[in-house]
């Protein structure tokens, strides 16, 4: 069976996340209280953000008063999380019992969520046909579900399956990886330009959302859905449709300068990559003339970061970026350069995921663990042998 059959069967009439969704009243909206944001942000009165029903993309969460660049606007649990399972059916199997331990003010938020038919999988309504063979369903008052009411239940559980595939974000919970379902982070509508920042923040086991710049009343929170790896807007639609069955509207899928912009930052990256992997495989096919040293590197890492900043791309790219410049200044023996690079690097992480970074210390991931070891101890700077900061110029008129 079809995935679109099989969502036939689902009296689908009865969801109101979907997306595109049908013109609704802005009015109609429900509250939700957000939790504190970062110690650095001004004392709020209210909830900073609520979920409303927009003209085009059914539920989104949108900003209730001016929100200041690097708040955190969401800081949740999940309503439903699960460990990453070995197999579909093992998921389907877990699935079922964790939905059946959810209070019904839990299944009600699951069940708002947008599905996606495309996630489904063909055996996945044998798998739960199974679970309810196997197993005793009871309602609210604690009666055990027969015959038609049973099988309601089941296709209600299908398609809460299909909200949680839809919706589901990478979580780590007791050193295991898996997938939770949220709230308000589920509600957060796509943009190619987003002005938000999603993750899961293993320090304080929460997941939070901050806004990477300022947002105005009323404004719409958006977070990209798909990793910012410059792909063309063909790309980007290709990858939207198959995972999330939409076609994005955002300023970048619609202006060609962004094209043209997403295009150069592409061939800047390249570039680069090609250089950190000893120009192995050159990008021929573009006709590009490889990278020859640290100094070219660095030029074309700070252009690219430029590139990002003008598109609106505050992200965590743009962190790995200025990471690489702090690098590449560091091993031109230019302490100032590398450690300002850091600095600006830590002021995005800092935007982007919080203060709470620990979960970020191994390996120096974190850009003040960076910093700091860069710095050396007591914030001295190691004796390193500065060059003079004109050497890159030089090194780029040649
Ligand atoms: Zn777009």
């Amino acid at each position: 069976m079809d995935s679109a059959s099989l969502m036939e069967q689902l009296h689908l009439e009865d969801q109101d996340g979907s997306f595109p969704a049908d013109a609704t009243s802005s009015s109609e909206h429900e509250s939700f209280v957000t939790s504190q944001s970062s110690p650095d942000t001004a004392e709020q009165s209210g909830p900073m953000v609520e979920v409303r029903k927009t003209d085009t993309m059914g539920y989104g969460l949108f900003a209730t008063q001016k929100i200041p660049r690097g708040t955190r606007v969401v800081s949740e649990k999940p309503i439903l999380q699960m460990h990453d399972p070995e197999y579909r059916a093992q998921l389907i199997e877990r699935f079922c019992t964790m939905l059946s331990q959810l209070s019904s003010e839990e299944i009600e938020t699951l069940s708002q969520l947008y599905c996606n038919p495309k996630v489904f999988k063909e055996e996945d309504r044998d798998a739960i046909l199974k679970w309810y063979n196997a197993n005793s369903v009871t309602d609210a008052n604690g009666q055990e579900l027969k015959g038609k009411k049973r099988q309601e239940s089941r296709k209600k559980t299908l398609r809460r399956l299909g909200c949680f595939l839809t919706n589901c974000s990478g979580i780590v919970s007791d050193g295991k990886t898996g997938r939770g379902v949220f709230a308000l982070f589920s509600r957060i509508n796509h943009s190619c330009v987003p002005n938000a920042r999603y993750g899961w923040n293993e320090t304080i086991q929460r997941f939070t959302v901050h806004v990477s710049r300022d947002l105005a009343p009323d404004e719409q929170v958006f977070i990209s859905y798909l990793p910012l790896t410059y792909d063309s807007r063909a790309t980007r639609a290709e990858q939207l449709e198959e995972s999330w069955g939409f076609e994005c509207a955002c300023v970048a899928c619609s202006d060609p300068a962004s094209e043209m912009a997403r295009v150069k930052m592409s061939v800047l990256q390249l570039l680069l990559t090609s250089y950190e992997q000893g120009n192995k495989e050159v990008p021929e096919i573009m006709q590009l003339e490889p990278l020859k040293n640290r100094g070219e590197a660095l030029l074309i890492a700070d252009q690219l970061a430029k590139l990002l900043i003008s598109e609106g791309l505050v992200s965590m790219e743009l962190v790995k970026i200025y990471r690489t410049c702090s690098q590449l200044s560091l091993w031109l023996d230019d302490l100032d350069e590398a450690t300002e690079y850091a600095e600006k690097a830590l002021d995005i992480e800092h935007c982007l995921i919080g203060p709470e970074t620990e979960h970020l210390r191994e390996g120096l991931v974190g850009c003040q663990y960076w910093l700091e070891k860069m710095q050396g101890p007591e914030g001295k700077p190691r004796g390193l042998k500065r060059r003079k900061r004109d050497m890159r110029r030089r090194l780029n008129s040649v």
